[in-house]
């Protein structure tokens, strides 16, 4: 009898282990996205999208299924549902393995700066920058709109629905994970002088720190939840 494993996902960690965990026969299992991103990706076992409706949601869904192992592969940012992961299990005493990912580590020419959360990074980016590459995901941009000061480049997923409120800004797209030679161009072609960024650590989205490093550009990076 097959494991019923639950994976939380959304993240490249995720994938990968989906795809590990669909090639064993000994478990059978189902794959968790909260469906932000309009493109959802190609992932192997019985796929779910959508919130659970918080930690009694989650609780009920995993009594439902009968599920026997959590996998909590979610961005080190998305702390609403591995909160409630760590209550539903603990509440339930399934097992819930947590995906950790590495922190990024400073190299000799990086100039970090760190910021507590969005809205001092979004003060600090108006102090140092004046061409700004915002990579913080569209959920976390409106200090940044709402501050105004530099110019800003705002990489995201999918194009926004709607204006994003900046004073001046240029939307570019795309999905991780970003090569060096990629983030070296986008930053010279935008003549971009600083980079500001969630501590998410993982190699997805770490040439944009190398980039920076190469060009000299000052680099906030806003601590984990
Ligand atoms: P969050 O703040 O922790 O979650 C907000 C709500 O979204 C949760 O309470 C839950 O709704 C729902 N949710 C989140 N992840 C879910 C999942 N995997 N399956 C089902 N429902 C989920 O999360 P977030 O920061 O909005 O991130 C949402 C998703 O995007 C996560 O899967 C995360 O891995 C991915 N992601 C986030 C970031 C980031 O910077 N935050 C970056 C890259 C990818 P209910 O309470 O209704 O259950």
């Amino acid at each position: 009898m097959p494991v019923k494993v639950l994976l939380l996902g959304g993240t490249l960690e995720g994938a990968a282990i989906a795809r590990r965990l669909a090639a064993d026969p000994g478990v059978e299992l189902i794959v968790s996205l909260a469906g932000r991103v309009a493109d959802l990706p190609d992932l192997p076992g019985r796929l779910r999208v959508g919130g659970f409706g918080g930690a009694e949601g989650l609780t009920a869904f995993l009594k439902a299924e009968n599920i026997a192992k959590v996998i909590d592969a979610t961005h080190p940012f998305a702390a609403a549902i591995s909160a409630h992961a760590a209550q539903a299990c603990g509440d339930l005493g399934i097992p819930l393995e947590r995906v950790q990912r590495p922190l990024w580590s400073r190299h000799p020419g990086d100039r970090w700066h760190w910021a507590d959360d969005m809205a001092m990074a979004a003060r600090m980016a108006a102090a140092l920058g004046r061409q700004v590459l915002l990579t913080v995901g569209k959920g976390s941009l409106a200090p940044f709109a709402r501050h105004g000061g530099p110019d800003y480049v705002v990489r995201l997923i999918d194009r926004p629905a709607s204006t994003l409120g900046f004073r001046r800004a240029s939307v570019v797209l795309g999905r991780g994970p970003f090569s060096l030679a990629d983030e070296l161009t986008l930053m010279e072609h935008f003549q971009v002088d600083l980079l500001v960024t969630k501590a998410s650590g993982g190699t997805a989205t770490e040439a944009k720190l190398t980039a920076a490093r190469m060009l000299g550009i000052p680099v906030i990076l806003v601590r984990r939840p």
